[in-house]
């Protein structure tokens, strides 16, 4: 009977390249912590074994918009915690990769439910603009959550319901705007649309 073959553990270089095909530095930290969870925790040093899953949670809290400076500050704690007190280098090379991205400046950002490369989508909605839209129906016919409503117009008819999408249904997956051929759907900021006019 033949043997079954071990996966090969994945290097700290590949994973720094997996984080590193996100643009934004929180994401590309949750990937790479991710990562490092994902085999078996050796647990020889304290400050790595805890440190590394209090830091998941603390960053999973901004990328979700809930936390505060407060868990940038703890971040930066457990970062420093772990590169002194690490045995190993897959230890400290995780300490140094969040301890570089913290020093990015874009955590400060994400506390106020910002993030320049869009790819936090917490922070963002896809919603439709009414003086573009048309209502061909293009974009509810592909969106398999059933967030989008309206009705398609027909010329003989003056009333219709116009289309919309229902934030509290939409997953962000992105089908709807790359369909409508009108440009009639856009992806924005949630702070952006709170500010007020002329600011
Ligand atoms: S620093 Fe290395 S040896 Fe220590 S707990 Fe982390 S992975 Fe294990
Ligand atoms: S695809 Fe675009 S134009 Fe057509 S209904 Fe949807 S938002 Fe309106
Ligand atoms: S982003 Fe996806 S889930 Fe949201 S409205 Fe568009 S197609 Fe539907």
């Amino acid at each position: 009977m033949s043997e079954e073959k071990k996966p090969t553990p994945i290097t700290m270089k590949e994973v720094q390249a997996k984080a590193e095909e996100k643009k934004c530095p929180l994401q590309q930290t949750l990937v790479f912590i991710e990562e490092f969870l994902a085999e078996p925790m050796c647990g020889r040093c304290f400050p790595c074994s805890f440190g590394s899953y209090e830091a998941r949670i603390r960053i999973k809290k901004i990328a979700d918009g809930t936390a505060t400076d407060e868990d940038i500050a703890r971040l930066k704690r457990i970062s420093s915690n772990m590169l002194e007190a690490s045995m190993c280098k897959k230890g400290k090379d995780t300490a140094k990769f969040i301890a570089e991205k913290i020093e990015s400046g874009e955590y400060i950002g994400h506390i106020g439910k910002e993030c320049s490369s869009k790819e936090c989508i917490t922070f963002f909605e896809y919603i439709i603009i009414p003086d573009k839209c048309t209502s061909c129906g293009i974009c509810r016919d592909v969106c398999k959550d059933n967030a989008i409503t309206g009705e398609k117009r027909k010329p003989y008819l003056s009333g219709y319901l116009p289309f919309e999408i229902a934030q509290k249904r939409c997953t962000k997956c992105g089908e709807c705007i790359k369909v409508c051929p009108e440009e009639a759907i856009e992806f924005i900021s949630i702070s952006a649309e709170k500010e007020p006019a002329g600011v």
